[in-house]
């Protein structure tokens, strides 16, 4: 079974645009402020489908486009004004930023409270404490997204969580165990991750790595979330898996593209809808 990204975005966002038309009727029009440096294709391509969403779902975009060689004294400003700007709800960062710029203190800069990617250190001990105050980074809430559009209870089985970065696999894994999930999180350094692997009953693959996760690795009836996004030689986009080779042994997979990557910047509106009703509370 394909696990169909849309279908989820489409839900999600039927629900955000309720929320903003309730926002709009009282006067508050939610707000989501973009903050690109220089043009990297990746960080294009991601803002231009979250002005999409935005539209779509009746939250104002505003984009801060600067210059590749803007100083980090100069950002740090920008994003002061942005925590300050009571019209602005959610702040995007698209990173990672030059190598000039120390990322960490941008991280720390940004208010937690307008924080709807989940970067901040404020964000993130929510996430891992579980208390729901502030915002899961979009791309691995996605993914808990998916499981519960198809109506996937996670609750005591085994998840196997690839990849361990603060944005996507870590994020993920404690969201998943906030689930009663089992989880084992992978990385580099894991040894025999087929094996590991195959004993997951949900696999969620964010290695980094175009198809570096296969046939080896898949069971029959696991349920694979593949969050991996890479352009191949051919000009089409590809997973962190081996779509091919596991699609025919699992019981459910997320396609790429159409699948994690299509729930992400809907949840982000969702949490740009949800900062507005906070904030004006
Ligand atoms: P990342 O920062 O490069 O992290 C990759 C993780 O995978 C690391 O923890 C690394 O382990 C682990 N890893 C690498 N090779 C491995 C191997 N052979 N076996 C086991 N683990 C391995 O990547 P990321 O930012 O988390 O992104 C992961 C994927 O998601 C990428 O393909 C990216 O394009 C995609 N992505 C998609 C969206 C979306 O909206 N769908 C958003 C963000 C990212 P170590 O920690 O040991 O090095």
């Amino acid at each position: 079974m394909l696990l169909e990204g849309k279908r989820v975005a489409q839900a999600l966002d039927e629900a955000t645009a309720r929320q903003c038309g309730e926002l709009h009727e009282k006067g508050i029009k939610p707000c989501l402020a973009i903050l690109r440096i220089g043009e990297r294709a990746d960080d294009l391509s991601y803002e231009r489908g979250a002005l999409k969403r935005c539209q779509k779902v009746g939250i104002e975009p505003r984009v801060y486009a600067l210059p590749q060689d803007t100083g980090e004294k100069q950002l740090l400003e920008l994003v002061e004004s942005l925590n300050r700007d009571e019209t602005i709800h959610g702040v995007l960062m698209l990173r990672p930023f030059p190598a000039h710029i120390r990322d960490e203190a941008v991280r720390a800069a940004l208010d937690p409270a307008k924080d709807v990617d989940g970067i901040t250190d404020g964000s993130l001990a929510g996430v891992f404490a579980g208390t729901g105050r502030g915002f899961a980074p979009c791309t691995a809430e996605a993914c808990i997204r998916i499981l519960e559009h198809y109506h996937i209870d996670p609750a005591g089985r085994r998840a196997v969580v690839v990849g361990r970065s603060l944005v996507v696999g870590r994020p993920a894994a404690m969201l998943l165990l906030h689930k009663n999930v089992t989880v084992t999180l992978c990385h580099a350094k894991t040894q025999n991750l087929p094996q590991v692997c195959h004993q997951a009953e949900i696999l969620v693959v964010a290695v980094g790595k175009m198809g570096a996760v296969g046939a080896e690795c898949a069971a029959p009836g696991q349920i694979v979330l593949d969050v991996g996004i890479h352009m191949g030689e051919d000009g089409k986009l590809r997973g962190d898996t081996d779509f091919a080779a596991m699609e025919p042994v699992v019981e459910a997979i997320t396609p790429v593209p159409g699948g994690v990557g299509a729930v992400t910047t809907s949840v982000l509106a969702e949490h740009v809808a949800r900062a507005a009703a906070r904030q004006c509370q």
